[in-house]
């Protein structure tokens, strides 16, 4: 394939901006989908199969393009995360592009998500344009984008294509300017191998299929191949593109991207970032940039019913096979039993891995509030990576303590500015900036403690401004810290699966208001329930939830013992999702009640 033909691109959006109808209609058009599969959104679908971790998918497609020049190109569309939490993903995927596509809804405008990943891509020099989509809506104002677009980012949106992936108006014309503006990709095919490892997973018949970008050299099937990083060595049983569906060809080339699948066992022998070389003729240096992502949020995951373990370890294997970045151990909580404690890039990787594992594998689980790593030095000097309240040391032993910040960035309308800067003072943050970006929008940068995000800020966020800002952030560095351990006591028992790390500053309050949001989730036992939050051995505050009045079994005299037990299996059913912790039922509702605490 000559690389003049060939053209590398992404698709950059905000959420619900159009990306997967665009997308969908560049296969479309170009005839890459069969009339029979028009029907559904392709990609959508393949979104929906990969979240329910079916193994097709399409993250980089092939088109054949006959363009107004009358000659016939290959277009690589490569599909990137749209979310803040796989950021490193993203900026791997577009490594693998020389240009991306920014999609704007008309009716919207630029928001924080979009400029992330745009600022990703023009930092790795990629050739960016605007498409303004959306232009049937009634409210669209392309030209307003199109100010926003220069005014914010900073791109020439003097020639954007004005689009409507939903009713098919300018595709032709972004397809034109893709071959025209996007530039082929460069790199020598005859030099040594380097290959870029864009995204990988795992599938239960082929083992683990690799996306790559060959940036140097070339690469067939039977070939040894090295994985630089892993520093291992692997035969190449096949090489193909999808298009949309997987193809086998002979190789790829300097410029290609497509599949590569060589008996790898395991997604985290193939991370993302990695180079693939030749072993018997390397590559002098691998890709810069190469990390391994650690999870940021963690949190404690345990059966409701303690049968159910086993059947939680084989469900987080499973799941792991297809995700290097989430991690888990086994965890021992006196109140919970056992479980794990299990790590997560953020909260919304977070909530894809609670749902799937109750919906695909079937295990209630009892879920306990998010929380960040503290970096804690005892007086010994020892440094300690801090994942869970329980881990904390006595008071005495400890030196300091440090958290993660972050640099957030909120996108929001201008007469939401007030309430979005009380909100960041509340969760303790620092401001950087305040930037007018057009007469009514404003970006307000903070540095925020993790910790205050991952509890409620972006719900909170959200109904301040009646959904209307947008939130992005990027980890900045750990800072010194005055952070206590506050305690729950049920019936005067600690329950260390309720204790949290929180600033001194805050602590009094949220023991306040967390044990009184607690009361209202506990449903009301045979007897009376002491609910206390504690600092240190010190009581800060105190709730009761009052006793039954009647004992549902009393009517049954003690006599009739088949009775009892139906009245008590009924009880069961409408106790799914609870926990006994010491003599008392505890919901679900109960443990996280900290995230609906203000
Ligand atoms: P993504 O989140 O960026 O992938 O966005 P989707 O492609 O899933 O689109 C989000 C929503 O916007 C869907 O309901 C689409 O039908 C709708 N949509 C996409 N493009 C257009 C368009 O050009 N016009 C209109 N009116 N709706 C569109
Ligand atoms: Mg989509």
């Amino acid at each position: 394939m000559k690389q003049e033909l060939i053209r590398n691109f992404s698709i950059i959006a905000h959420i619900d901006h159009g990306k997967s109808t665009l997308a969908d209609r560049l296969l479309e058009e170009t005839g890459t989908l069969s009339a029979r599969e028009k029907a559904d959104q392709f990609l959508d679908k393949m979104e929906l199969e990969r979240e329910r971790g079916i193994t097709i998918k399409a993250q980089a497609v092939r088109l054949k393009y006959h363009a107004d020049d009358g000659k016939d190109y290959i277009l690589n569309l490569i599909d990137t995360p749209g979310h803040v939490d796989f950021s490193y993903e993203v900026s791997r995927s577009l490594k693998a592009c020389e240009g991306a596509l920014l999609v704007v809804d008309a009716s919207q405008g630029v928001e924080a998500q979009t400029l992330a990943n745009v600022y990703m891509a023009i930092d790795q020099n990629l050739e960016v344009f605007p498409v303004i989509n959306k232009i049937d809506l009634p409210a669209a104002d392309p030209q307003r984008v199109k100010e926003e677009i220069e005014e914010i980012i900073g791109l020439d949106a003097s020639d954007a294509v004005e689009a409507s992936a939903k009713e098919g108006i300018g595709i032709h014309e972004i397809l034109e300017h893709i071959v025209q503006k996007v530039p082929p990709p460069k790199g020598d095919p005859d030099a040594p191998l380097k290959a870029l490892i864009f995204d990988s997973w795992y599938d239960s018949y082929q083992g683990v299929i690799t996306l790559v970008r060959i940036i140097d050299g070339r690469l067939k099937k039977g070939d040894k191949i090295l994985l630089m990083a892993n520093k291992k060595n692997y035969e190449v049983t096949q090489v193909g593109v999808f298009s949309p569906h997987p193809v086998a060809i002979g190789s790829l080339s300097a410029g290609e991207v497509g599949f590569v699948i060589a008996s790898i066992k395991v997604v985290q022998d193939a991370k993302v970032g990695d180079t693939i070389t030749h072993p018997d003729r390397p590559t002098a240096t691998p890709l810069p940039g190469f990390q391994v992502v650690k999870p940021m949020v963690f949190s404690g995951l345990y059966p409701i019913d303690t049968g159910e373990y086993d059947l939680l370890r084989d469900a987080l294997e499973k799941l792991r096979l297809n995700d290097s970045s989430f991690s888990f151990e086994p965890e021992n909580s006196l109140a919970l039993g056992f479980g794990f404690r299990c790590g997560f890039l953020g909260l919304l990787h977070m909530e894809i891995i609670q749902e799937r594992l109750e919906r695909e594998f079937g295990v209630d689980l009892i879920t306990t509030a998010p929380t960040v790593v503290y970096h804690v030095t005892t007086v010994k000097g020892e440094m300690l990576k801090v994942e869970s309240a329980n881990m904390l040391p006595e008071v005495q032993y400890i030196e300091k303590m440090e958290e993660p910040f972050i640099l957030a960035s909120i996108h929001v309308p201008n007469e939401y500015v007030g309430a979005v800067l009380a909100l960041c003072e509340e969760k303790r943050g620092t401001q950087r900036e305040i930037k007018y970006l057009t007469a009514s929008r404003v970006m307000v940068v903070y540095e925020l403690p993790l910790n205050e995000i991952v509890l409620d800020f972006y719900d909170r966020l959200k109904t301040l401004t009646r959904g209307y800002a947008s939130l992005d952030y990027e980890p900045l560095d750990y800072r010194k810290s005055d952070l206590v351990r506050l305690n729950i006591l049920v019936n005067g028992e600690p329950v260390d699966a309720l204790s949290l790390i929180v600033h001194r500053d805050k602590a009094y309050y949220r023991g306040k208001d967390l044990v009184s949001k607690m009361k209202e989730f506990i449903p009301r036992q045979q007897f009376e329930v002491a609910l206390q939050a504690a600092i240190g051995g010190k009581v800060v505050a105190r709730e009761t939830v009052k006793a039954l009045r009647k004992d549902v079994t009393a009517k049954c005299y003690g006599g009739d013992i088949s009775r009892k037990r139906k009245l008590l299996e009924k009880q069961k059913e409408g106790k799914k999702r609870m926990k006994q912790v010491g003599n008392v039922e505890l919901p679900q509702e109960a443990f996280m009640a900290i995230l609906k605490v203000k």
